[in-house]
């Protein structure tokens, strides 16, 4: 099973300076290759007797004005050959055509390696960058397959290690839960539990529109001075802010997805969700922030992959199931409920629920009896 682990490093500044020169090369190289594939493809429609003139990274590293590349690793251009050649392949098999050229200034900065790299405790080595300090240790055990070294937008830099580990089972244990992805909160689950959602959009929110509208302040002045962006050091200093921001919200809502799905895969061995049509549901406005807020899509992704490595079973319950009107107490659909209506009393047998726990309660005996 193979699992990676992102982990922000800390280059030092000739470590730093390393690591730039590969991005630029990789780059170089991935815009190089394509180049000459689309030609030799034209060349090739033109003439059907035209032989591919092939040069990579052997012969271009050989050419005087291209020496440059031997300063850094050759792994991670092999790594783009690669790339590109599945990509290339891809073109005939899809319609959006050939891969795209990367720019330099919108394409995501990131190389891969996965020959000599080391880990040991909270550094890890790479050819011709050297051991490199990390924010923490690799938390899987195993053959390190490859790793990923990149930079975010707000200058951040990680390196994303992806591992080959042994067979992490879990001891089978006997509780099973349901879960209703609810508003008010997270996740509610059939033992009675409401797990907030902390609403990190909203509580960073406030901050982001803040920065945000500064930045199209700075927008506005260097179009009236017709200035380039890039010249601009306000524009460029702000716009690294609100990524700041952007990416502060991201970190917060995965680390408690993953914090959540790992407890929930631990304590249960058999997890019932309910499938949610969740494009459907965002075209209804009011309802738009906060579904996005609470990221469902990624944490059942998660639960899935978990439940998988742990042994655990994850059921999903048909998105037409009616959890929210049945009365999980003696079976009855009670009808259809507002969803400003959070306590209901079950017109047969008369038991008070809490709606959501009631809908947790139902999607477990669900998923349960399908089970059966
Ligand atoms: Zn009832």
């Amino acid at each position: 099973m193979k699992k990676a682990h992102k982990i922000r490093i800390y280059p030092n500044s000739r470590q730093e300076i390393q690591i730039q020169k590969t991005f630029g090369c990789v780059r170089f190289y991935w815009n190089f290759l394509l180049d000459q594939r689309i030609t030799n493809y034209k060349q090739k429609k033109e003439n059907p007797e035209y032989i591919e003139n092939k040069l990579t990274y052997a012969g271009l590293k050989k050419q005087e004005e291209f020496a440059w590349l031997k300063e850094i690793e050759a792994q991670p251009l092999s790594q783009v050959n690669m790339d590109l050649n599945k990509a290339y392949k891809n073109t005939f098999n899809s319609k959006f055509g050939f891969p795209k050229f990367k720019s330099k200034k919108y394409s995501k900065k990131s190389y891969r390696t996965a020959v000599g790299m080391k880990v040991n405790g909270r550094y890890f080595y790479v050819s011709k960058v050297g051991w490199v300090k990390m924010a923490e240790e690799l938390r899987f055990k195993g053959k390190l397959m490859n790793v990923t070294i990149s930079q975010s937008k707000s200058g951040k830099y990680f390196a994303t290690f992806l591992v080959e580990t042994e067979n992490s089972l879990k001891e089978p244990v006997t509780n099973s839960i349901g879960l209703d992805l609810g508003l008010t909160h997270f996740c509610i689950t059939s033992a009675g539990e409401k797990i907030d959602n902390k609403r990190f959009y909203r509580s960073l929110e406030q901050r982001l529109i803040r920065e945000q509208r500064k930045l199209s302040k700075r927008l506005e002045v260097a179009k009236q001075h017709n200035r380039k962006l890039d010249e601009c050091r306000n524009y460029q200093k702000q716009k690294v802010k609100v990524a700041r921001i952007h990416e502060k919200i991201a970190n917060q809502r995965m680390d408690f997805l993953h914090k959540l799905s790992s407890r929930l895969t631990d304590e249960n061995q058999i997890i019932c969700v309910e499938e949610l049509n969740v494009k459907g549901l965002v075209k209804n406005h009011k309802l738009a922030k906060s579904i996005s807020d609470v990221s469902w899509n990624e944490f059942v992704r998660q639960l899935d992959y978990k439940c998988q490595w742990k042994g655990r079973t994850l059921v999903k319950v048909d998105r037409f199931f009616p959890s929210s009107q049945l009365c999980s107490s003696c079976g009855h659909n009670d009808g259809k409920k507002e969803l400003n209506i959070r306590e209901w009393v079950c017109s047969h047998c008369g038991t008070l629920h809490d709606r959501d726990i009631n809908a947790s309660i139902n999607i477990k005996t669900e998923g349960l009896s399908g089970l059966a």
